[in-house]
């Protein structure tokens, strides 16, 4: 059984948990431990007792830890990649490219580490200089989702670390096994013990006991918005810091002028890879009049190519949903979008394959409007709409007429449409001529109105949460 990782010793939690490879339920992937409150409180002392030394630590110090991080997960991304598909279901390229991705944003924040920096000023006063430094803020607080299990925590774990915080990591229940070998990597890192703690169990039980103990200066959450509202009362609440990423309805427009066969591309990777889950999926396509019906049958023509199956079967493009709830949940969306009047002009369908598990062949709605429930509330499965409009202006008022603002894109010929869709865009991210779904690790990551809220991560943007900023004066 893998246990939790607190003050540098692995402890047997309250229960255990098995987690199930949605390719084929009759595999288990692992055993976890699963901690109750008092644990999880007993790890939050621990990290508040690490904090202040670790908030001393060296560039240099901070840099050898995060970059043998770094280093174990690049070389070990086939086989960390494998245990990613196995538990979560993506395609094993896609696992291997993301534990690849979580060793590059430990190798960039390595490197952040050396390039800590404050400003030195003239004061308004004679004889005065004024200094301001960003600090550490102590315990942070991480809580992250099942659908990135590798990259996300990295992401937030990574700059935590960096800017000399201590941690208390909580895995999503359905992924603890990427969680774990990550939490593993790090304790074999040179990192004092008790900086880094690792916290298997249940939101309502272990994530509650982060958002309510007020050891905990900062929570960074990804997830869904009902979680992320309910983080954010808790943590305001008693005056902590916290950082929300949470769900998208990301509008991906094609207009006439775009190249025919990578419009259809780009909406198929950005819609359906990865099943549809991500929450930079291009869940609407907004389509302009005079491509529409090419684009539709070219996508159903590529959709029809696409091998749907087990997550580490060759050539696979498309693994299973992860788990049997968010099956329903997908079902039930396509139940809606077809009592609202939209067509369903491919798949939708259960199928089956040589082992049991949770396949579902992408859907695809035409004939939609903004306005039905499948447009606007986030489905988070292999599931997208289209929605014909006149031209660029009505596409760029639909892309923005959403209660989300994660990403948004637009696949165009034209200087002046894309030039445009950037600056209206309503979204923390706007794509020419690429995917909604896919980023860079070293640039912010973020969104605007439902889908984020407090500052951005990854990247240099990423000391804004982590830190807090000190101003001293010196009469010299
Ligand atoms: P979720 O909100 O159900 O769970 C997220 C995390 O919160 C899990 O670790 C869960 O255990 C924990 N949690 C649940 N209840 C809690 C409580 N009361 N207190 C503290 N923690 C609690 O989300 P999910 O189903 O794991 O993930 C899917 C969602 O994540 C989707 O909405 C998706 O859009 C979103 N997401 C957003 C981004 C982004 O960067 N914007 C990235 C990936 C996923």
């Amino acid at each position: 059984m893998k246990k939790n990782y607190i003050d540098g010793q692995y402890i047997e939690g309250a229960t255990a948990r098995e987690n199930i490879n949605p390719s084929d339920i009759s595999e288990v992937v692992g055993l976890y431990s699963q901690a109750d409150a008092a644990q999880a409180r007993a790890a939050i002392d621990v990290a508040h007792s690490a904090a202040e030394g670790w908030a001393k630590s060296t560039p240099q110090q901070r840099f050898d830890v995060l970059d043998a991080i770094g280093t174990e997960l690049l070389a070990r991304k086939a086989e960390l990649g494998e245990l990613l598909s196995r538990e979560e279901g993506k395609t094993l390229p896609e696992g291997i490219g993301e534990t690849a991705r979580a060793g590059q944003i430990f190798k960039f924040f390595a490197g952040e580490a050396l390039r800590l920096k404050g400003d030195k000023l003239a004061s308004v006063r004679p004889g005065v200089d004024v200094e301001v430094v960003r600090e550490a803020l102590g315990v942070i607080g991480i809580i992250t989702p099942w659908n990135f299990p590798i990259a996300i925590p990295a992401w937030k774990i990574a700059p935590a670390l960096c800017y000399g915080n201590a941690v208390v990591f909580k895995p999503a229940d359905l992924v603890p096994g990427c969680g774990w070998a990550l939490a593993d990597i790090i304790a074999r890192s040179g990192l004092p013990k008790g900086v880094f703690n690792l916290v298997m169990g249940r939101g309502s039980v272990v994530g509650e006991e982060i958002l309510t103990n007020r050891k905990v200066r900062g929570v960074t959450f990804t997830g869904s918005v009902a979680t992320g509202q309910h983080v954010a009362a808790t943590c305001a609440g008693r005056l902590a810091k916290f950082q929300l990423e949470m769900g998208g309805k990301n509008p991906l427009v094609v207009l006439d002028d775009a190249d025919l066969d990578s419009a259809v591309e780009t909406a198929v990777q950005g819609a359906f890879f990865s099943t549809g889950q991500r929450c930079t999926a291009s869940s609407r396509l907004i389509i302009t009049e005079g491509i529409h019906d090419r684009f539709v049958a070219g996508v159903i023509k590529r959709l029809e190519g696409l091998k749907v199956d087990h997550a580490l079967s060759d050539g696979v493009h498309i693994g299973p949903v992860v788990d049997d709830s968010q099956l329903a949940q997908d079902l039930e969306y396509i139940r809606v979008g077809q009592s609202e009047g939209a067509k369903l002009a491919f798949g939708g369908q259960l199928l089956e394959r040589a082992t049991k598990g949770f396949y579902l062949s992408p859907a695809l709605f035409t004939e939609t409007s903004n306005s039905m429930r499948i447009n606007r509330e986030e489905i988070f499965g292999p599931v997208a709409s289209v929605i014909r409009v006149k031209g660029y202006e009505e596409a760029l008022a639909v892309a923005n007429d959403t209660e989300f603002g994660l990403s948004s894109g637009i696949c165009t010929t034209s200087l002046k449409y894309a030039t445009d869709f950037k600056r209206n865009a309503k979204a923390g991210m706007a794509m020419v001529n690429l995917p909604t779904a896919g980023v860079d690790y070293h640039v912010p990551f973020g969104g605007t109105k439902g889908s984020s809220f407090g500052s951005r991560e990854q990247g240099s943007y990423a000391a804004e949460f982590f830190t807090t900023v000190k101003t001293s004066y010196t009469l010299a």
